[in-house]
C-alpha cells in the first residue's frame, strides 16, 4: 500500500473532483476504516469569511465528493473548524455561508455549531500539557484533515499539519502564539496536536492553492493535485515539494522529522502518482526559514533573529483603521492611530496574525533585504 497519492485535477468540476478524489482515497486505502454508524469529523481549512475561489478555504466541491462517500458507506458526518476571531456561533454561520459550506448540509452532513470547548490532559505532549480544543470533535470516531494548500507567512506553509491549529477555540488561538512565539516551538505545539488528534486520512486541496502572502491574502495558484495520505506528515512532505520548498524551511516537518513521524525527504514514501508532473516550481512561497533554528546564544542565532528575521509591516494605502490587526494582536503590540495601525517593534512577537486577518491584505510580511538574497541562494 502507498504511503501517499497524488492525484491530478485540474478543476473544481463537480465529476471530475470526484473521479480524482475516489481515485486519491483508493491508492492509499484511505476510507477502510469507514463503517456502517461512524460518526466522522471532517476538519477543512475554513479560516474566515472568504469565498471558495480566494483560494483560502478548502474548496466545497472536494468537501461534497468526500461527504457523498461517507454517506455511501453509512456514516455520519460533521464538518467544522474555529476560524479567527471569537468562537461564537454567528462567526460560524458567516463562514459556512461565505465558504460555500452551507450547501453540504442538503446532502445530509451536519455543520458544526457547537460552541463548547473542553480541555483534556495530553502527558504525552513535547509542548502542550493539555489541550483546550473544540468539543464536536471529542464525540468523533474519527477526524479526517482535509487541508488547503497555503503559503503561510509564519510557518512557511499551510497544509495537513498547520490545519489543525483550527482545533484551537476562536480566540485562544492568539494565546497559543503568545505562549510559543518562536517558530520551532510553535511547529513542536502543532505536532502535539497532530499526536493528540490522531486524524484518520488528511487530504489536501492543492487543484488550486495559495502563494505569496497567505494564508488569506495571497493569490491563487493552480496546482492541479489532490495529495491523499493516512499521516498528516507525510502528506506536508509531499505538499512542500509541490511547492520547492524545503524543509529546512518548515519547522513543522523539521519538528516531525526529529521526532520520527516523518523521513527527511518525500523520496523517502511510497509515492502514487506522478509527483515530478504536478510540481510548481514557480509557486511563490515565503523565504526558506532555516536560519531560524539556529542554536539560541549563537552568533548566527543573534544574526538570524535580528537582521534577517521577518516583520509585519503595514502598507498605509491599503489600511482603513478597523483595528481587527489590535483586537487578533495577542502581544498587544498595535495600536490604532489617525486611523492607520501602529505596531510597537519592541512588543511585536512576529506571529503575523495581523497579517493574517487584516481583511485588506493592508499587513505584509516584510523581508530584509539579506533574508531575500539567502532565499535565492536556497541557504
Ligand atoms: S486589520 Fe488591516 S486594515 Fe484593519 S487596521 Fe489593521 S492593518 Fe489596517
Ligand atoms: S504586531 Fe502582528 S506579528 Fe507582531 S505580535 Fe502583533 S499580531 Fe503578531
Amino acid at each position: 500500500m502507498y504511503d501517499v497519492s497524488i492525484t491530478a485535477c485540474s478543476s473544481y468540476d463537480e465529476d471530475r473532483v470526484k473521479a480524482a478524489l475516489e481515485e486519491a482515497l483508493e491508492r492509499i486505502d484511505g476510507l477502510s476504516f469507514v463503517q456502517k454508524g461512524m460518526k466522522i469529523a471532517i476538519k477543512p481549512n475554513l479560516v474566515s469569511f472568504r469565498k471558495p475561489e480566494e483560494a483560502a478555504t478548502t474548496h466545497p466541491a472536494l468537501l461534497k465528493a468526500l461527504v457523498e462517500m461517507l454517506l455511501e458507506r453509512g456514516a455520519e458526518v460533521v464538518i467544522g473548524d474555529s476560524p479567527g476571531g471569537p468562537n461564537s456561533v454567528m462567526v460560524l454561520n458567516r463562514v459556512y455561508s461565505a465558504t460555500g459550506m452551507t450547501a453540504l448540509e442538503k446532502l445530509g452532513a451536519v455543520l458544526n455549531r457547537n460552541t463548547e470547548e473542553i480541555t483534556e490532559a495530553f502527558p504525552e505532549g513535547k509542548k502542550l500539557d493539555s489541550v483546550t480544543y473544540t468539543s464536536y470533535l471529542k464525540e468523533a470516531d474519527a477526524v479526517i484533515d482535509f487541508c488547503k494548500l497555503k503559503a503561510h507567512g509564519m510557518m512557511g506553509m499551510s497544509a495537513a499539519v498547520k490545519n489543525l491549529y483550527g482545533i484551537i477555540p476562536g480566540l485562544k488561538k492568539p494565546e497559543m502564539h503568545y505562549r510559543f512565539p518562536n517558530e520551532a516551538d510553535f511547529a513542536e505545539m502543532l505536532i502535539d496536536l497532530n499526536e493528540f488528534i490522531k486524524p484518520r486520512l488528511a487530504i489536501c486541496d492543492a487543484v488550486v492553492g495559495m502563494e505569496g502572502n497567505g494564508p488569506l491574502n495571497g493569490k491563487p495558484k493552480q496546482v492541479g493535485a489532490i495529495v491523499a495520505s493516512k499521516s498528516t506528515y507525510y502528506c506536508d512532505l509531499v505538499c512542500a515539494e509541490l511547492m520547492g520548498m524545503n524543509i529546512n524551511g518548515l519547522p513543522t516537518l523539521k519538528a516531525a522529522y526529529d521526532r520520527g513521524l516523518a523521513p527527511q525527504s518525500y523520496k523517502e514514501l511510497n509515492i502514487s502518482g506522478d509527483i515530478e508532473a504536478l510540481r510548481s516550481p514557480d509557486f511563490e512561497a515565503p523565504p526558506v526559514r532555516g536560519l531560524h533554528f539556529m542554536k539560541k546564544g549563537t552568533l548566527l542565532h543573534f544574526i538570524s533573529s535580528k537582521a534577517l528575521a521577518q516583520k509585519p509591516k503595514l502598507v498605509p494605502s491599503l489600511c482603513v483603521g478597523c483595528g481587527e490587526c489590535a483586537r487578533m494582536c495577542p502581544a498587544k503590540a498595535i495600536e490604532i492611530k489617525n486611523k492607520k495601525a501602529v505596531i510597537d517593534r519592541e512588543k511585536c512577537i512576529r506571529c503575523f496574525c495581523c497579517q493574517e486577518f487584516c481583511p485588506k491584505a493592508a499587513m505584509v510580511v516584510h523581508r530584509p533585504f539579506a533574508a531575500k538574497v539567502l532565499n535565492k541562494l536556497k541557504l
